[in-house]
This record gives structure tokens, C-alpha cells and sequence, in this order.
């Protein structure tokens, strides 16, 4: 009869079945997640989010990083919240601060100039750390070194959509070694010098640079001197699901050391974002890359939303589609043409 027996809809799974369906969690993967003491609310909320949309079923472990001593209340707030381990790393001060080759007056005038142009973080030395320690040094961390998977994770991210399957088994099992949510330009006045010091990377070192590649997701060409430059095209590294070893390699090691060499993050501002994203597009193909389209996910002021409608109610989102960076800023969006060339 009507209403009697009634099963529930196939979205509506109990807690119980998910954690029967879900396969176990891959033994080298983890969250990191670089944060100060005073982020502990932040960072909170977002532990909450994920750990309901994916994680209470999964129990990933998580690595802390500071350049300063977590305190026991940040610790113990935490892991209030988590059903993962939880490990707390101090960053080795050779990961947080000034190379002897760098010139510390030339690096202020340099702030001061940004902050004339009104550049983001201009005047900030701790931001510029922050960039070069993603760029060059958190896959060093000692309490990294059991993992070839992490998943970065920051203080004031939401996860509008539940996550039904695994992202790291997913990424493994497709052989990609990086993927993003939302991939927009970079602004200009922040990286001044650092395509031309890509471009002198790679005529120094064509021995790294293999034939098929990705090049084309960071290249346009000037319409006026009919040159290559930089379309500012990156993959906003605030989210990153990927493999460590790609960061480890010899190449990409070599390519930090000579952007590190030439000064950039000091003198100029240079973010982690678009190294890492001239690093992919230098060195995989866009076949080892992904684009989680169908994970919710926001970092102030952008949204990564399902488009279908379906997809959408069964991961019980509840974000809107329409602010979804691709659609509300189709014009600055890049996922576009990842998309193209990836043939997604
Ligand atoms: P934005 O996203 O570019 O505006 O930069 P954020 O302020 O979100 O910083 C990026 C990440 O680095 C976040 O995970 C922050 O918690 C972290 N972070 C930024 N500055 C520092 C710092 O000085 N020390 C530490 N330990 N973490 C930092
Ligand atoms: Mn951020």
C-alpha cells in the first residue's frame, strides 16, 4: 500500500551503508595544511565541512605545518573535529626565509613600489615565504615523506557538495598526478618577470622539457608584436588534490631552484599558483591533469559549483551553479580551455 514499506530515494544513503560501499582509504595519501595559530576558527569550519562531506567515512590523516610552534590549543582544537590522525610539523627555518642571495633593501623598495601599484599583499614579507614555502619546500616536509598523495586544504574553504567517492583513489586509478577545481588569470602585476624567466629555463635546460606537454594552457600570442607571452592562465592552487613525487622530480626541482635564483618571490610576488601551474603545463600533459568538475567547492570570492541539475541534487549541494567561476566569470575563467585541450 501507499507509504507502507516505503524504501528511501537511491540518494537518501544512511551513514551505514556509505561507510559499507566506501573501498578503503589509499595508505599514502593525506591532507596538509599549512595554517597560523590565529586560524584555528577558520580552519575549524572547514575541517567540519570536509570531514561531513567526505572524510567521517574515509578517515584520511592530516599533516598541520607552521613556520611557528602550533600551540596545545590550536592542537587540541583540531582534533576536536577530525576522525583522522593528526601530525604537527614546525617548517625548518631554511624553508622560511631569506636566501643569502637575495637583497633585503632591494626586496623593500621592490614593496614599495608593488604597494604604490596597489598590488595584492604588495607590502607582505610573511605572504611571499608563504608562496615560496608551496612552491619549493612543502613536499620536503619530513612528515611528508610516507605520502605520494595530499590533498591541500585552507583555513575558510567550504565543500557546498557531499564527495561520494574518493578523490585519491580516483586520481590513482585514472593516472593523473594533478587536479583542480577552479583555474582562473593571474593578475600581471604580481609576476612581472616570471614567464621571460621560465622561457631562459627551458632554452637552458630543453633536456628536461619532454616533447608532449601542456604548454599551450599557459601560452598566447601577442597580438601587436606577434610574440609568445603569458595568457596569466593558472590553477588556483588554494585547492590541490596531487601526487608529491611530480614536485620531488629532478625537473621540477631544478625549475624552483632557478625561479628561487632569480629573485622573483622577493622582488616581485610571485605565487605559488601560477608556478605550479607553468610547472604542469612544462612538464605533464593535460591527461595527467583533472578537473574535479563535480566537487563544491569555494575559496573568497569563487565558487567551483555542478553544473547538472542532477549531479547536483544527489550530492546535495548547496551552492548555486550560476556562481560556479566558469559560467559568473566565463571571460577570467581558464577551464574552459583546460577543458579544450584535455578534450573534457
Ligand atoms: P590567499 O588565499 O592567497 O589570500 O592567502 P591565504 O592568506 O589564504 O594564505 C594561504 C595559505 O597559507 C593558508 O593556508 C594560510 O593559512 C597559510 N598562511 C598564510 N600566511 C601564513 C603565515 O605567515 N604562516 C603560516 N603558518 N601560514 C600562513
Ligand atoms: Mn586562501
Amino acid at each position: 500500500a501507499e507509504g507502507e514499506g516505503e524504501r528511501p530515494a537511491p540518494e537518501q544513503h544512511s551513514e551505514d551503508q556509505e561507510q559499507a560501499e566506501a573501498q578503503p582509504r589509499l595508505d599514502n595519501a593525506a591532507f596538509v595544511i599549512l595554517a597560523r595559530n590565529k586560524d584555528l576558527d577558520d580552519l575549524r569550519t572547514t575541517l567540519i565541512q570536509l570531514e561531513l562531506a567526505f572524510n567521517s567515512r574515509y578517515h584520511y590523516p592530516y599533516v598541520f605545518l607552521n613556520d611557528m610552534p602550533f600551540t596545545d590549543q590550536f592542537i587540541e582544537g583540531v582534533q576536536e573535529v577530525i576522525s583522522g590522525k593528526a601530525e604537527f610539523g614546525l617548517i625548518p627555518k631554511e624553508h622560511w626565509s631569506y636566501p643569502d642571495w637575495i637583497d633585503q633593501d632591494k626586496a623593500r623598495q621592490r614593496r614599495e613600489e608593488m604597494q604604490r601599484q596597489n598590488v595584492f599583499y604588495a607590502m607582505s614579507e610573511s605572504y611571499r615565504h608563504m608562496c615560496r614555502f608551496n612552491s619549493g619546500f612543502f613536499y620536503l616536509h619530513p612528515l611528508l615523506d610516507p605520502y605520494e598523495w595530499y590533498w591541500r586544504v585552507e583555513p575558510s574553504v567550504q565543500f557546498p557538495c557531499h564527495i561520494d567517492y574518493d578523490p585519491f583513489r580516483y586520481l590513482r586509478d585514472h593516472n593523473k598526478l594533478y587536479s583542480f577545481t577552479i583555474s582562473i588569470q593571474e593578475y600581471p602585476n604580481t609576476i612581472p618577470s616570471l614567464w621571460n624567466t621560465s622561457l631562459s629555463f627551458i632554452k637552458e635546460r630543453p633536456d628536461l622539457i619532454p616533447k608532449e606537454n601542456m604548454w599551450q594552457f599557459v601560452e598566447t600570442t601577442n597580438p601587436t608584436t606577434g610574440l609568445p607571452e603569458y595568457n596569466n592562465c593558472h590553477f588556483w592552487s588554494n585547492f590541490e588534490i596531487a601526487n608529491l613525487n611530480f614536485w620531488r622530480s629532478g625537473e621540477y626541482r631544478a625549475y624552483f631552484e632557478y625561479l628561487d635564483r632569480a629573485g622573483g618571490f622577493f622582488y616581485e610576488r610571485w605565487g605559488d599558483a601560477p608556478v605550479h601551474s607553468l610547472a604542469i603545463a612544462m612538464f605533464l600533459r593535460s591527461d595527467q591533469v583533472h578537473w574535479f568538475e563535480d566537487m563544491g567547492y569555494f575559496h573568497n570570492p569563487l565558487w567551483n559549483c555542478p553544473q547538472d541539475a542532477e549531479v547536483h541534487k544527489r550530492l546535495g549541494c548547496y551552492c548555486d551553479p550560476k556562481q560556479s567561476v566558469q559560467v559568473k566569470h566565463a571571460w577570467w575563467s581558464c577551464t574552459q580551455k583546460f577543458n579544450a585541450l584535455a578534450g573534457q
